[in-house]
């Protein structure tokens, strides 16, 4: 059910009668298009390091490091499985847990390890076909709007996305709010609608929930990708209007079968 203000509604209902107006599908950044997978797993294994580092120079002894393999850290963290669990089990002493996480949170947006990041191997064709499809494709991410431009930008994707809202603050992202998300979702779909593009009975598409969630709160379509950060059954149990395992597959049901625009 929608909570959206009267007045957004009543602008995105006159958009809607516009035929030649484009059909907006919202989407999720990291996850669906980028797979960050390897630039988290490297920031843990470097936080990891730095801490024994400060840990050696503070107790003159040396910290026992256990780290994870790729597979099991990235199987931990789709299942939602806390920081400070993951910390523990890699041998971080509970009373160095916060001083690991200040770790982390400084080195994960560092460009060394930003250049870990890769597309999804069929996000371009997932593009391409909305845009073949004429379907307005807007990007709501935790992520600063300069930062994703730039992206897009160097792996040949720019003109494929027509508008982008992002956070300001650099570390969002990792936090990965729900509220913060929900704010955005409201803000683009404002501002969509205002601009005369179709935005009723639209699609946000992501990988976690708070993507999920703020569909959900604003009335919107949910597609869920497996693709990203949460495990299938963490996301199939948010009650997702589509679960699929990559965003080809959510962009081709999407753009293909029309019949839920009249809706
Ligand atoms: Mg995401």
């Amino acid at each position: 059910m929608s909570v959206w203000n009267p007045l957004i509604k009543a602008v995105a209902a006159t958009s809607h009668q516009n035929a030649s107006a484009q059909q907006v599908v919202f989407c999720d950044f990291d996850g669906p298009i980028v797979d960050v997978s390897e630039r988290y797993y490297h920031t843990y294994r470097r936080g990891l390091v730095e801490l024994s580092l400060v840990y050696r120079q503070a107790n003159c002894a040396e910290l026992s490091i256990t780290p994870l393999s790729k597979q099991d850290f990235w199987h931990q963290k789709q299942n939602r499985v806390a920081d400070k669990e993951l910390a523990a089990c890699s041998g971080v002493p509970e009373d160095w847990f916060q001083r690991y996480m200040k770790q982390v949170e400084q080195l994960v947006n560092h460009p060394s390890l930003l250049r870990w990041d890769q597309i999804q191997p069929s996000a371009k064709t997932a593009l391409i076909h909305l845009k073949q499809t004429n379907m307005r494709l807007v990007l709501v991410t935790l992520r600063h709007p300069h930062q994703v431009k730039n992206i897009l930008q160097t792996k040949g994707l720019g003109h494929l996305v027509d508008d982008i809202y992002g956070a300001s603050a650099v570390n969002a992202a990792h936090h990965n709010r729900v509220n913060q998300k929900c704010e955005l979702l409201e803000h683009a779909l404002e501002q969509q609608a205002k601009q005369g593009h179709r935005v009723l009975g639209s699609w946000m598409i992501g990988d976690t929930e708070a993507d999920i969630l703020a569909a959900q709160t604003l009335g919107l379509r949910s597609a869920a990708l497996s693709c990203g950060v949460r495990s299938k059954n963490y996301l199939e149990a948010l009650g997702p209007t589509c679960l699929y395992n990559e965003l080809l597959e959510a962009v081709q049901f999407i753009a293909d079968n029309r019949t839920w625009q009249a809706a």
